[in-house]
């Protein structure tokens, strides 16, 4: 768990003419094998984007929480899993936000992911609102308990948290790293009050929200910063690898 683990969350975003970029993103992370980089484009570039690579590890941003069934547009945790994804993005603010994802489902979602023998990137963060009422770490802490997997011990190896404060999303601003340290640092002590210490490090804590190349050594540096989820800045190889060789 000690390799910087820098994820690529395409959002809403990219075709097949976006697989060049996947492919030189993956050329380079083939010479930087210190850093552990991931993709999660979407659904539908999931195996075209599984195929063209060798070094990195491809994701999907959502899974349904239900096994099969009639759920038209939806897409099982074990579909994701077929279609060559090792991994899957849940919890993210836009998911919450956008289709009013209660910490409930996110939990669902996460236990059915693990079940289909995914790994799991569980987000979290607060609004502007909240940051400013200084209730962000409490507020964190508790939509974390709340969609955290039911059973840790079959999920530990396989979690990963991305916190990701919404004001920071897509905005260019940042928290400050003093900030970050103190978040992280809660989300870790909340791990560790209920798993214990041994389990609760093998958890990598990423920080997402406008990391860029140019702010990218100076956030993972932060204490208890094992990484981070990147937006807007990763949909191009250019800046998505300047993020990456800061992490080295
Ligand atoms: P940006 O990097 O575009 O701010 O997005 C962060 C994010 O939401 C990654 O999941």
């Amino acid at each position: 768990a000690d390799r910087p683990y820098i994820v690529g969350n395409w959002k809403m975003n990219g075709t097949r003419a976006m697989l060049s970029e996947a492919r030189a993103i993956d050329r380079s992370a083939q010479r930087l094998m210190k850093v552990e980089v991931a993709l999660a484009p979407p659904f539908t570039l999931i195996h075209a984007v599984h195929r063209e690579v060798e070094q990195i590890g491809v994701g999907a941003q959502d899974c349904h929480s239900g096994p099969d069934g009639a759920n038209t547009g939806d897409i099982s945790a074990a579909m994701v899993a077929d279609s060559g994804a090792k991994f899957v993005i849940l919890g993210h603010s836009e998911r919450r936000q956008d289709h009013g994802e209660s910490n409930a489902l996110v939990q669902s979602k996460i236990n059915a992911a693990i079940e289909a023998g995914l790994r799991v990137i569980l987000c979290c963060g607060e609004t502007e609102e909240t940051r400013d009422s200084g209730d962000a770490e409490n507020y964190v802490c508790n939509q974390l308990k709340e969609s955290l997997p039911s059973d840790f011990n079959k999920a530990e190896e396989a979690l990963t948290i991305a916190y990701e404060p919404i004001w920071a999303i897509g905005t260019g601003r940042t928290p400050t790293v003093d900030d970050i340290e103190s978040m992280h640092k809660a989300i870790r002590s909340l791990l560790i009050s209920l798993y214990g210490a041994e389990q609760a490090a093998e958890v990598r804590i990423l920080y997402g929200g406008s990391v860029k190349p140019e702010n990218a050594k100076e956030l993972l540096s932060a204490a208890e910063v094992g990484g981070a989820l990147v937006g807007g800045a990763s949909l191009t190889a250019e800046s998505f690898l300047g993020i990456v060789i800061a992490a080295a």
